[in-house]
């Protein structure tokens, strides 16, 4: 996912290996039960028995939320809070600074206190926007329904969860259910790090694909709920598509860190869009039509391999300031770069190998991503790693300004940065090794239950040199660390191929256009417009910059003409064989004028093209690894 991540501080983590699995004492479980019956309204119920002491007591509610990498435990929609011990009940007070935590006296001879709680979910989807359920559906994530002693390490909790699903509803988890009786399920026990890892999603509409033979291990499955029972209809493509892709990732990495593997997929235009990884699932929503409409499907080719692939990147390897002991210790995350960036690398080049996008679609998405950082205009003055270490106040941004703000950058980014880390070892070892051989030495290691292994820059640039020696630290340094007005785009160049400009459209903004109803003149006249004539946002030193044009602004008409996108794209023509400047009539806030922009350069939209003698290495990476 994309997630924030927390500035300041530097590694407050030991590095080493941290289990997850792994049997361990626990010296009483807490009992948390969910009512899930009025997920169609949006909120979530839940009891806690939490093993206490007499005296004074502090529980927590989950701040720093695994994935989100940034303090966006959902704490505004935590209601209802009542505590008691042996029936009575027992007053609580919060604490006058961490909003995070409750305070609490046990009383004389308690052996535990039971604690209700709501979840108002209705703006919290795995941690992104827009409600988690509908009234077919619903995502669970115990972050926003669990509280836990203070300072204890979530591996050393134990949690026997269960809930009670809405009628006739149906499930899918990465959790282990040992008992079921009508709609209520329990699970098996587990520590709070493998239950806040592991959501549920469950739906009206659901259906199951096993991805791998029932004689495989591990099982793949894909579990699917969505609004409507069609939208579950996977083309036999697809299929095909999401087996190769499991079968891609064991040949890329040689080894898995997972019991079994859920993909948690949700089909709906009612809940919030959102991908989380976690070890052993993850938890995707798209739009409904996804597996039916291909422009939807061409958007969302690359969500379930990107998700997939942080199993590895990011579960299992972690950068350490990412590996903390709880929820409530603060996340460093200066290497999102490689938790988030190699993770996008990897998203695409498997969604190609897999045949979720062909190599003409791979090649058009890394050409759009290597235009819009290439005319990032705040890259003149905020390096990636900023964007990274500041993820936790970049994260909910809006559109205006984003090109001079920069957003979480450190995902297209990285995509660029290690496409020229793998051109780099492919010609500095001619054609023997690859970034393939770095993911498998670095992310494979010892398969089996999760666990997490943690990271620095340093064990990176360890990796790379195993593989291919060359100065690394130099180049990441450089690429990270400086400002740079252009975007790293040596390995596109390094791989035999250059990114052009012309009127053709490019077959994402295509997309987008006609889904979104968003229109991207970014590389003509720089900016990108609604359907509505809303400018998103306006490239900082583009022709409509100059003019005095800024985002928030509607556009109202181009030379004297209704806005439409065809009417701009006409004017743009136009104005090639022509020396008057293109006239757009714009609303600010009730205010209207006209701004002249002298452009005559025609419509701009990226591709790349082959440049002739050199190798084409960029075909090479696209070959699958399996037949
Ligand atoms: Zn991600």
């Amino acid at each position: 996912m994309r997630t924030p991540r927390l500035a300041g501080h530097l590694l407050a983590v030991a590095v080493g290996v941290l289990g997850l699995a792994s049997p361990r004492v626990f010296a009483q479980s807490i009992r948390l039960q969910v009512d899930l019956t009025d997920a169609p309204r949006n909120l979530y119920h839940a009891k806690l028995n939490v093993p206490a002491k007499p005296g004074p007591m502090t529980l927590v509610f989950p701040k720093w939320i695994p994935g989100n990498h940034r303090p966006s435990g959902p704490i505004a929609a935590l209601t209802g809070i009542r505590m008691e011990a042996a029936g009575k009940p027992l007053l609580w007070q919060r604490d006058v600074t961490d909003m995070y935590a409750f305070h609490v006296i046990v009383p004389e001879s308690a052996k535990a206190i039971d604690v209700s709680l709501d979840a108002i979910t209705s703006s919290d989807s795995a941690g992104g926007g827009g409600p988690a359920a509908s009234s077919n559906l619903l995502d669970l994530n115990w972050n926003a329904v669990v509280l836990y002693p203070q300072g204890m390490d979530s591996d050393a909790l134990e949690f026997i969860a269960s809930v009670k699903l809405p009628s006739e509803w149906k499930f899918g988890s990465a959790l282990v259910p040992v008992r079921m009786s009508g709609d209520e399920v329990e699970f098996a026990p587990a520590s709070l790090t493998t239950l806040v890892d592991s959501p549920l999603i469950a739906g009206l509409h659901y259906k199951r694909i096993d991805l791998t033979n029932a004689a495989d291990k591990p099982l793949h499955v894909m579990d699917l709920v969505a609004d409507n029972e069609t939208d579950l209809a996977m083309t036999p493509e697809d299929l095909t598509a999401y087996r190769k892709l499991v079968a891609e990732t064991g040949a890329l990495f040689g080894a898995r860190h997972y019991r079994q593997y859920h993909f948690l997929y949700t089909l709906s235009d009612q809940v919030g869009g959102h991908g989380l990884e976690h070890h052993e699932s993850n938890d995707s929503a798209a739009a409904e039509r996804t597996l039916l409409d291909l422009n939807v499907r061409l958007l969302y080719a690359s969500l379930l391999p990107h998700e997939f692939a942080h199993s590895w990147n990011g579960k299992y390897r972690r950068p350490a300031g990412l590996a903390t002991r709880n929820y409530q210790e603060p996340m460093v995350g200066d290497l999102l770069w490689v938790y988030e960036g190699l993770t996008d690398y990897l998203g695409n080049l498997l969604a190609e190998r897999s045949g979720l996008l062909s190599p003409e679609q791979y090649r058009e998405a890394l050409a759009s991503t290597a235009a819009s950082l290439d005319h990032r205009s705040g890259r003149t003055w905020r390096p990636l790693e900023d964007t990274a270490r500041s993820v936790q106040i970049l994260r909910l941004m809006g559109p205006q300004w984003s090109n001079w703000r920069r957003g979480l950058d450190y995902y297209p980014e990285g995509e660029l940065i290690w496409l020229e880390v793998d051109s780099i070892i492919r010609r500095q070892t001619h054609g023997q090794h690859s970034l393939d051989d770095f993911c498998r030495r670095f992310e494979g290691g010892q398969g089996g239950p999760p666990m997490v292994v943690p990271y620095t820059f340093e064990d990176v640039v360890h990796a790379l040199n195993d593989v291919a020696p060359y100065d690394w630290t130099t180049l990441l340094h450089e690429r990270v660390a400086s400002t740079s007005a252009h975007a790293p785009l040596g390995g596109i160049e390094g791989d035999g191929w250059k990114l052009v400009y012309n009127d053709q459209s490019n077959v994402f903004a295509k997309a987008l256009e006609k889904l979104v109803k968003l229109a991207d003149f970014s590389y003509s006249l720089g900016f990108t417009v609604a359907e509505d004539g809303k400018m998103e946002d306006v490239i900082v030193g583009s022709p409509a910059y100059q003019s005095g044009v800024g985002p928030g602004m509607k556009l109202i008409a181009v030379n004297g003409r209704k806005w439409t996108p065809p009417v701009l794209r006409a004017a743009l023509k136009a104005a090639q064989s022509t020396v008057a400047p293109i006239e757009l009539l714009v609303e600010n806030a009730q205010f209207y004028r006209t701004y002249s922009i002298s452009y005559h350069e025609g419509e701009k939209n990226p591709h790349l093209e082959r440049v002739s003698g050199q190798p084409d290495l960029l075909s090479n990476l696209l070959t699958p690894l399996t037949k």
